[in-house]
């Protein structure tokens, strides 16, 4: 077999075969295919796109191109979830203690911010202590005796899918629905998911900015799922305006403290009950999802997944004092609220501007590695459809130094648009692909 060949077949529009996928994932994974070539077949798949039955084959070969958790032993279920990143979503800190006290265990390894989307590690880290870099067996172990982690990537997990999301950066060829997800379910599957909950991000704050796009890509992860054994269901969720109320890490694990306390922003916890409610289903801890929403519910009502947080953040060496007393975490020095310039209804709190404006402030990074400042960040005080007077909070902004907090001022601003008509708020959700 030859590397060439693949290309041209794919250039050709012709389906490749899974032994010519293998060769080829393989052959990149031991640096035996050059960079030139898998950057030339990642532009043909790109342009020509590929069926369901390839991409599962991309995804089980690049799954299987280094470490892989096996969690049988250890859970009788693997479920994971999984969010295509967006701006304020902080749900894995709520939702993996809620469905663990509702008898789902779950260990989740978790990434870091890049961009303008927030990462969970980052958020977690602002409770002094707590460990994001569990080693596999410290993983494991956790994930027996308490049934709730959530950590790094200690192993490596797809190592092809690492090298190649890195090549297709930089080759302008990331936005491959096929590519995209074989790369997503390939992480999962070598996790040691046996079931998946897709959080799948639409507008523009996301990376599927069409609701198009987002059910194609949610589509095929479904069916990816369904050739390779694994139970997927895909939420598909909006991300045009920011979810919750905080954006930045302190303040969003404080949020997220406070909705498992049940004093959360009203959309934020219906999209932790969401989720929640089918990793539940899929975890076979509920029949019906009404039935699992009501376990979820009750889990912030009995203050049991509260508990479990305490738990997990003990159990990863967290000072657990910030999760009793979230306002001990660091507060930015700066403070200041943007006011509405003019009387309506806000017609647009644009995610991506708002998500920008926190990297502005410090709070996210332009270059995987740059370290942040967890406690600036930037409340969100109204949502689309909201009736908002001249002078009303829109925004507090929590700002290290005052240049930054000019620049945050001017850039949400921008991000909000107020019109004298009413405006339809926007929806949580956008369906449902299972
Ligand atoms: N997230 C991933 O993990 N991979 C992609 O290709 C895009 C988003």
């Amino acid at each position: 077999m030859r590397a060439v060949d693949i290309i041209q077949k794919k250039r050709d529009g012709e389906a490749l075969t899974k032994a010519e996928i293998d060769y080829f994932i393989k052959g990149y994974t031991d640096d035996d295919i050059p960079d030139y070539q898998a950057a030339a077949w990642a532009m043909a798949v790109l342009l020509k796109g590929m069926t369901p039955e390839e991409t599962t084959f991309l995804t089980l070969a690049m799954a299987e191109s280094g470490d892989t958790l096996d969690l049988s032993g250890v859970v009788d279920i693997a479920v994971d979830k999984h969010s295509s990143g967006g701006v304020g979503d902080k749900t894995s800190i709520a939702v993996v203690p809620m469905v663990r006290s509702c008898g789902l265990p779950v260990g989740k390894m978790s990434g870091r911010g890049l961009g303008f989307s927030g990462g969970t590690l980052d958020k977690l880290e602002s409770v002094p202590g707590f460990r994001t870099n569990l080693s596999k067996d410290e993983f494991l172990a956790q994930l027996g005796s308490l049934g709730a982690v959530l950590t790094g990537q200690s192993v490596d997990l797809a190592p092809a899918d690492g090298k190649l999301y890195a090549l297709r950066d930089v080759t302008a060829t990331v936005q491959s629905i096929p590519l995209i997800a074989s790369s997503i379910m390939s992480k999962k599957i070598a996790a040691g998911a046996q079931a998946i909950v897709l959080d799948v991000k639409v507008g523009n704050g996301a990376f599927m900015e069409t609701l198009e796009e987002a059910r194609e890509l949610a589509k095929l992860m479904v069916s990816i799922g369904e050739l390779s054994g694994r139970d997927v269901t895909a939420v598909l969720s909006d991300m045009n305006q920011p979810l919750g109320i905080a954006v930045g890490n302190v303040l969003e694990m404080k949020e997220a403290i406070q909705t498992l306390k049940g004093e959360g922003p009203a959309d934020f916890l219906e999209h932790c009950l969401e989720i929640a409610s089918h990793m539940l289903v899929l975890g076979k801890r509920a029949s019906l999802k009404e039935q699992a929403r009501q376990m979820a519910q009750d889990s912030i009502e009995s203050g049991q997944g509260f508990e479990y947080l305490r738990k997990l953040v003990e159990a990863q060496g967290g000072d657990v004092s910030f999760v009793d007393n979230p306002e001990k975490m660091e507060e930015a020095p700066l403070k200041a609220v943007v006011e509405a310039q003019e009387t309506g209804y806000v017609a647009e709190v644009h995610a991506r501007k708002v998500g920008e404006t926190a990297i502005i402030l410090g709070a996210g990074r332009q270059q995987k590695g740059e370290s942040i400042d967890l406690a600036v960040g930037i409340m969100v005080k109204v949502k689309v459809a909201d009736k908002v007077d001249r002078g009303q909070p829109l925004f507090v902004i929590h700002a290290r130094d005052e240049e930054t907090m000019t620049e945050a001022r001017q850039r949400l601003l921008d991000a909000v648009k107020i019109v004298p008509q009413p405006v339809d708020p926007l929806p949580l959700f956008y369906g449902l692909i299972e």
